[in-house]
């Protein structure tokens, strides 16, 4: 039976389409080779400073998704605008040191204090907790309502690392966070690092046309526009999906997948200052 079973899923995954991940188009646009080199021959990316503090941004926000809801039904039925912001404020900045703490051997190994740390991100929590807060309270002001009902009532309600994934587009992938409005979804990438003086990066664009897409069929509605917070400068930019943008992820997609499925690995391109080794 249970290589009856083997088999079946030997022959689904062979039938199953080619399916790449979003990230995998943003890093075919900066280099092919790399990309080739992580997913066909299995090298593997030595660990980085910006890797953990990219971890420890999304562990946090997964945490501050997942706690909202307690926050939201605890609240007694008169609060305050500065109620509702202390306790998102509060469980917030906990969730963070908690989660540095979590990464605290991590951090000592590129000679980081994970104090120092915490008061570096604490912005973020701040941040994050006001703009949830804000939205509880008007919601709640407008419709009089409170506990688990403001809880199940409450629009946007808004989720982070959002799974997605098409066998149409055949693309898959996680998005920092999507407000949803009912039937309609708006998401939101949170990025670290330089922000460009005009627009948003090309592959930032290019992230976030696709998870249009995908939520677009997820929820059977038009998605109109994304936006992109670049968090170091505290701005957020928007991109409004368009045709164009839709035929350049599909194109982009069937690059990505001939370079998955082929042999041959593209040439070193020669930019300086790379980390091409191999
Ligand atoms: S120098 Fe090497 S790693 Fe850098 S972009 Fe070119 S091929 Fe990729």
């Amino acid at each position: 039976m249970e290589e009856f079973n083997e088999a079946a899923n030997a022959t689904e995954a062979k039938a199953a389409p080619p399916m790449v991940s979003v990230t995998d188009l943003s890093s075919f646009m900066y280099c092919p080779r790399a990309l080739y080199q992580k997913k066909v021959l299995g090298y593997e990316e030595k660990l980085n400073p910006a890797m953990v503090l990219g971890a420890i941004r999304h562990n946090f926000y997964d945490l501050a998704n997942k706690y909202e809801e307690r926050i939201v039904v605890h609240l007694p039925a008169e609060f305050s605008t500065e109620k509702i912001n202390a306790a998102y404020s509060e469980t917030y900045q906990n969730l963070l040191r908690a989660v540095v703490m979590n990464r605290s051997k991590s951090l000592e190994m590129f000679g980081l204090e994970p104090s120092s740390i915490i008061s570096e991100l604490r912005p973020i929590a701040v941040a994050e907790a006001a703009e949830r807060a804000g939205n509880v309270h008007s919601f709640a002001a407008m419709r009089n309502i409170f506990g688990e009902e403001l809880w199940q009532q409450l629009i946007p309600k808004i989720v982070t690392e959002m799974k997605v994934k098409s066998a149409m587009l055949r693309l898959k992938g996680v998005v920092d966070k999507v407000e949803i409005y009912g039937t309609t979804a708006l998401p939101i990438e949170l990025k670290t690092g330089k922000m460009p003086s005009d627009g948003v990066w090309p592959q930032h664009r290019v992230q976030v046309a696709a998870y249009m897409m995908l939520l677009q069929e997820k929820f059977n509605t038009t998605v109109g526009k994304a936006i992109i917070r670049y968090l170091d400068h505290n701005s957020s930019r928007t991109v409004v999906l368009n045709p164009y943008m839709e035929l350049e992820i599909k194109e982009l997609t069937e690059k990505v997948i001939r370079l998955l499925q082929g042999s041959a690995m593209p040439k070193q391109c020669g930019r300086e200052n790379c980390s091409c080794t191999r």
